[in-house]
């Protein structure tokens, strides 16, 4: 029955299209099962209320534990893109305002942050975490709202991390001296923190914590198009009493960052964002005292063996792939299936694709939410096009889409080869890229086959096998029969174009400080 599915399905071929076109999607009709499939299970609305939301028409930058507007006069948009609906006016930083970020930063890093006791300095980032907690319902809103990503996934996942992590290092703060026994950790003093737009209050709790913790003072810039939950955590540090300068946040785009990047009075760079400003980091810091970390790109690989259980298997990879956009750099977007499991496999992730709920991203009961920008769109959809291109076949869901904001669609290809750009490039988006293998040797290097190693994810009954591939992928993190899961006491970070450098753990700790004998 199921290779008959299969068969039927397999002769409607993609249509093969010139260029890219945003919005425009190519859907197979597949089965009439996988037709209705969406229709008949489809829930009545469950909005998350967003009524009490305070959305401040401007937000300036915290410089000095102050809000100030920038010396360029300059502000920029904050788009909701679920809806195209102007949210705020975020304030554009420039140079002179990233000079005076990094000297209240100094100041407060000579003055007050680096002589505080580890336990004082605990005891504020113990504060923090506790009213991010209180707030959490309320950031998760906005979080939704500036970025599109679902309410479940800000309420249930990104949320209760970022307290999480502001916890776990906390109690780092004192305990410095067991963190590296024999070792004295002394701080670095002023770090520049620069974050991407899909888990924007997630990746400001990974850098400030630690950072934090050692004794650092702090410079960050938040992405463009995700600006404003990190004003609100601008508030929690007002509201705990940090002291001023110890935490400073300069909004803007690229532009603002390079100064960032190039100021001189800057001990540290952490970065999470794409490989390509990676690179361009790296030259920007080659020769200079300061010291960097890379947190980048990836093209994860979930490699699913014939003895695994297939039910199971699926469900992770569309929560690896689907329930989060595609925006999370760790994304399983390659799924490498094993030949004899491959029928069932694609069986099942068509069957899958067709019943996640598509749309208002504050909705609880939505599955995939809005893509973030329009430009992170287009990037999809040229990417789409060049895998039809290259001869791919394209399965997409039919789910309907709203006719305003950002979307695309859940889809995966199959005939993919490893020289497909879907194979080798990030896509950023709900598109998974699947191919097969024979033997455990195979999947390894195929695995491997890509310019970056940050993650991967392996589906096996056997434990023993578990253990021989995780030892050959080049990949920072390996999940075994799960996926996309995150803990503050577990290191993140990647080999190869995914950068270097661990966040999380008592790994996260290193990148700020500088080991001395005791
Ligand atoms: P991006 O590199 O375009 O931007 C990231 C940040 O860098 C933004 O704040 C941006 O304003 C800033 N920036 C841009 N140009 C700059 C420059 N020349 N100098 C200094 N700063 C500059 O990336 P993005 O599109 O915002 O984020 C998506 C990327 O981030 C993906 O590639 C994803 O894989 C990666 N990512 C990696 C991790 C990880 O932990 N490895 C986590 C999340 C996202």
């Amino acid at each position: 029955m199921a290779s008959k599915k299969l068969s039927r399905a397999t002769k409607l071929v993609v249509l093969p299209r010139t260029a890219p076109v945003a919005h425009e999607r190519v859907v197979l009709p597949v089965s009439e099962r996988r037709l209705s499939f969406g229709d008949k299970w489809s829930y009545a609305p469950a909005p998350e209320a967003h009524n009490y939301i305070q959305l401040k028409p401007r937000y300036q930058l915290f410089i000095g534990g102050k809000f100030v507007a920038p010396r360029s006069g300059k502000y920029f948009d904050s788009i909701n893109p679920a809806t195209e609906e102007k949210l705020a006016e975020i304030a554009e930083a420039d140079a002179r305002d990233v000079d005076l970020a990094v000297k209240s930063a100094r100041r407060a890093y000579k003055n007050v942050w680096s002589k505080m006791a580890g336990r004082e300095r605990g005891k504020f980032l113990y504060r923090i975490a506790r009213i991010i907690q209180e707030k959490s319902r309320e950031l998760a809103v906005l979080e939704t709202m500036d970025g599109g990503k679902t309410i479940k996934e800000s309420r249930d996942i990104d949320l209760p991390l970022v307290a999480a992590h502001f916890f776990y290092y906390a109690g780092w703060a004192d305990k410095l001296e067991y963190a590296f026994p024999g070792r004295a950790a002394q701080p670095l003093g002023v770090a520049g923190q620069i974050i991407p737009w899909n888990f924007p209050l997630l990746m400001a709790a990974w850098k400030l914590a630690p950072a934090l913790a050692c004794g650092n003072t702090c410079v960050l810039k938040p992405a463009e198009t995700t600006s404003i939950t990190a004003m609100h955590l601008a508030e929690i540090f007002q509201e705990a009493g940090l002291p001023d300068g110890v935490v400073n946040i300069v909004t803007g785009a690229g532009e603002t960052g390079k100064a960032l990047v190039d100021h001189s009075d800057v001990n540290k760079i952490a970065f999470t964002g794409s490989t390509s400003v990676g690179k361009l980091l790296t030259q920007a810091v080659a020769g200079t005292k300061k010291k960097l970390t890379l947190e980048l790109g990836g093209k994860a690989a979930n490699i699913i063996f014939e003895d695994a259980a297939i039910d199971q298997a699926v469900e992770g990879i569309i929560s690896g792939i689907y329930f989060n956009q595609g925006h999370v750099c760790c994304a399983g977007s390659r799924l490498l299936v094993q030949e004899g499991v491959f029928p069932a496999v694609i069986r099942k992730l068509r069957d899958r694709i067709a019943t996640l709920r598509i749309g208002n991203p504050l909705d609880k009961n939505t599955d995939i939410g809005a893509i973030n920008s329009r430009m992170q769109l287009d990037k999809i959809c040229e990417l789409v096009d060049s895998g039809l291109k290259q001869g791919a076949e394209l399965v997409q869901s039919n789910a309907k889409l709203p006719a305003k904001g950002y979307w695309y669609p859940p889809s995966f290809f199959t005939g993919v080869t490893a020289s497909h750009r879907i194979a080798q490039e990030e896509i950023f988006g709900p598109v998974l890229s699947v191919m097969t293998f024979r033997t455990p040797e195979e999947a390894i290097e195929r695995a491997n086959n890509t310019p970056y190693g940050l993650s991967a994810g392996i589906w096996t009954d056997k434990g023993s096998k578990i253990f021989k591939i995780i030892s050959k992928l080049r990949a920072g993190v390996v999940w075994a029969n799960t996926y996309n899961k995150f803990d503050p006491t577990s290191p993140f970070g990647g080999y190869k174009e995914s950068g270097f450098g661990r966040e999380g753990g008592r790994h996260g700790l290193l990148p700020y400080v500088t080991l001395t004998a005791p």
